[in-house]
């Protein structure tokens, strides 16, 4: 803490601990971690303090270096004027601000591990969020939130229909995984999962949330454009591996939102799993899907990288546990909040 005193913020020239920002310190003997609180939405020092405090600490620690997390915290944004056209005003989604669609073009790329990490990493900034789980191939956020167990109840609210999410970690929750047992295949590729889908995403009792992310099917199908049709998407996110074959793909989704019919606005790509490293090489990456090959697609089909995600044991273990890594304060932590901040700053764009 005494170390930290020497940052000051440049704005009120007093230093980050007696302002209050400083949460969450702890030192263990191979890392450093602290949350950075900010009292606004989108502090434009945030970067530059970020990169003093994690400056300060290694030059008063140098066996720190390259083992310091640092989560930046943000006051929520000011609420944006109600559209006035009232013809949503019963709906479900009536009191939801964002809708995103996670996407992937192929199964298994890590889709549904962002989507849980990057809820959390918003829920930490303030944000009210939602999780709906679409992927009828394989909904994994049941497991990924602890929530196996939840059976979602119905009730009648002002003369509506409305299912009850589920909560964990302050996110809601409601998967297509809550109402269909997985052991049932046939079931899953035929028009009662699309009913039950659609019913999920009519009648979900979401109430207000900032942000409500939606863990689509992996592909792109005729389910997507059912999706599509029934939910006002404010963005789609693309999450890919490195790997050539996987990229490949990914130029069939980013047509498949960029189509007249669909037409959504990318915010960008995820490229998950971009290298390794082991714990006893800390400076050592791996980079065992390939280089740099999201990078090079995102700039030649002009969307944003939002971000690159190691593979981290870590996340495998703790998403098995049912608890979200993005909810601990470990490194792996600040790629998704990295990947939040990244996001944020695109829809900011589109406004
Ligand atoms: P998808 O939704 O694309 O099918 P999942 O999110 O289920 O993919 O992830 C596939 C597997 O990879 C899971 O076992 C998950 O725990 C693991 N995984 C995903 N991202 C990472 C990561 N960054 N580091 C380590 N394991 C990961």
């Amino acid at each position: 803490m005494n170390v930290l005193r020497g940052v000051i913020h440049p704005e009120s020239g007093e230093n980050v601990v007696d302002l209050g920002m400083i949460e969450n310190l702890h030192v263990s003997d191979d890392k450093i971690s602290l949350t950075l609180a900010f009292a606004r939405h989108r502090d434009p020092m945030a970067a530059s303090l970020k990169k003093n405090i994690e400056s300060a600490l290694v030059t008063a620690y140098p066996q720190y270096a390259g083992k310091i997390a640092i989560f930046l915290k943000e006051a929520a944004p000011k609420p944006k004027p109600q559209p006035t056209d009232q013809t949503h005003s019963t709906s479900n989604l009536a009191e939801v601000k964002n809708i995103i669609a996670i996407s992937s073009a192929k199964g298994g790329v890590g889709k549904s591990t962002v989507t849980a990490n990057l809820a959390v990493a918003l829920s930490h900034m303030n944000y009210r969020v939602g999780v709906l789980d679409a992927d009828l191939y394989g909904p994994s956020q049941p497991t990924l939130f602890g929530l196996e167990d939840y059976s979602p109840v119905g009730e009648k609210i002002d003369g509506e229909e409305r299912i009850i999410p589920g909560e964990s970690i302050g996110i809601k929750l409601m998967s297509i995984g809550f109402f269909i047992d997985a052991s049932d295949a046939l079931i899953w590729r035929g028009p009662m999962a699309t009913n039950a889908l659609r019913q999920m995403i009519r009648q979900t009792q979401w109430g207000a949330l900032d942000f409500l992310l939606v863990d689509l099917p992996p592909g792109t199908g005729d389910i997507h454009l059912t999706l599509v049709s029934d939910l006002p998407f404010t963005g789609a996110v693309i999450v890919s591996t490195p790997q050539k074959i996987a990229l490949a793909d990914v130029v069939r989704g980013i047509k498949m939102f960029r189509n007249d019919k669909i037409h959504v606005p990318i915010l960008g790509l995820i490229e998950n799993m971009s290298w390794f490293t082991p714990a006893e090489l800390p400076d050592h990456r791996y980079y065992i899907f390939g280089r740099g090959g999201a990078r090079d697609l995102a700039a030649k089909e002009g969307i944003k990288l939002l971000g690159e995600i190691p593979l981290i044991q870590s996340v495998r273990e703790a998403s098995d546990e049912g608890r979200p890594i993005a909810n601990e304060a470990s490194p792996a932590a600040a790629y998704y909040e990295d990947v939040a901040g990244n996001m944020i700053h695109q829809l900011d764009k589109l406004l």
